[in-house]
């Protein structure tokens, strides 16, 4: 008898109980997905009765001077159109994965699962390597590398177990927005932060004296005054957490750190530096909101770079140490040079380098150099 369709993947000769594993864990993650979104829907509840709270019950039946009511309902509108808007974007805006020249050939893949030995795989992530714009290395000086997704991680790009994939300058898996926040919605995470706390606190400085009122008993006993109440309670207790969080973001991003990079600094090929990425305060801020200031309050992708490649502080410096002692140029060794990135780096990017020579990579001899006598090993490193 043909095995059915829907079974192709498990073998026709695959004991029932195999089957019935494959159709529990299919179960477990429908499961899975409908619980990763109950934050989201927890938020959307809370979005969808503060405007009705605010907007029905306190603007409209309860506001009575008209000047007030219409400035705070057009306010109120703009803050909430806004929070909406970067908070949609934030969720929707799929996570940035690296691009395919981080990826190993068939044949590299082929050849690292054919071979056991650790100086093969070394061999092999040092070959792919060369040709990459990549600057960090792990704790024990060896190439990052994903075995799960089998590529080179690119700097700043780390596995997501949620997502299960490598995500580009990942920040941190955000469940209240069921989205890993990396590279691709980092602006739109920061602004969400923002306008939601703009939202609170909004509602807090125009509910204020009706939630004096409530306990002076100077309201109407009618239901309009619990919704008030318990809107003024949740905007105060949402705008002291998000404060705190939004604090800590304009810190990271003064610094241009990621979450994960505030808790282990990046590791460099000569030195760990937690300040590797900070190229001063200006240009930290467009890093990630643009040259365009027009468009730095509005949730539109306008973040530099290609999320693979990042300009760093330490990179001129890094060759100029290879090249003074000796007095090489790069042009000497032209037969090893490597040019990245594949795409051509926007304009706006490429005045944050100093040197466009950064990008070169003197491979064979500067690694040689580098690494190869005083840090041989380039070690299988599995990194999360
Ligand atoms: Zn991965
Ligand atoms: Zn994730």
């Amino acid at each position: 008898m043909a095995a059915p369709a829907a079974s192709s993947a498990v073998p026709s000769s695959a004991p029932a109980a195999s089957r019935r594993r494959s159709r529990a864990g299919g179960v477990r993650q429908r499961c899975q997905w409908l619980i990763f979104w109950v934050p989201v829907v927890f938020i959307g509840s809370i979005l969808a009765w503060s405007y009705y709270a605010y907007v029905a019950q306190l603007c409209l039946l309860t506001m009575t001077n008209i000047g007030e009511k219409v400035v705070c309902l057009i306010a109120y509108h703009l803050f909430f159109m806004m929070f909406l808007w970067s908070y949609w974007k934030t969720i929707f805006t799929l996570p940035m994965n690296p691009s395919k020249e981080f990826h190993l050939s068939y044949a590299d893949k082929e050849l690292m699962e054919r071979e056991s030995r650790t100086e093969t795989h070394q061999e092999v992530l040092k070959r792919v390597a060369r040709d990459l714009p990549i600057y960090t290395r792990t704790m024990s000086g060896a190439i990052r590398y994903c075995d799960r997704c089998q590529l080179v991680k690119p700097d700043r790009c780390h596995h997501c177990s949620v997502c299960d994939k490598c995500i580009l300058k990942m920040d941190h898996h955000c469940p209240w927005v069921n989205n890993c926040v990396g590279f691709s919605n980092y602006k739109f995470f920061l602004l969400f932060l923002a306008y939601s706390l703009l939202y609170c606190l909004f509602i807090v400085a125009t509910d204020l004296q009706y939630f004096i009122r409530f306990w002076t008993n100077g309201l109407p006993d009618t239901q309009a005054k619990f919704h008030i109440m318990f809107l003024f309670f949740a905007a105060a207790m949402f705008s002291v957490s998000l404060s705190s969080l939004f604090g800590y973001h304009c810190w990271l991003v003064s610094k241009n750190k990621s979450t994960l990079e505030a808790f282990r600094a990046p590791i460099f090929r000569h030195r760990t530096d937690k300040n590797g990425f900070s190229l001063g305060f200006s240009k930290n801020l467009k890093q990630v909101f643009g040259d365009e200031k027009k468009y730095w309050l509005l949730p539109i992708f306008t973040s530099l770079g290609d999320g693979c490649s990042f300009p760093t502080c330490l990179v001129n410096q890094d060759l100029e140490q290879a090249f003074t002692p000796t007095g090489h140029s790069s042009s000497s060794k032209n037969e090893n040079n490597h040019h990245f990135p594949a795409k051509p780096l926007r304009d706006s990017q490429s005045h944050l380098l100093t040197d466009p020579q950064s990008w070169i990579e003197t491979s064979t001899s500067l690694e040689k150099n580098k690494l190869g006598i005083s840090n041989p090993a380039l070690t299988m490193e599995n990194e999360t």
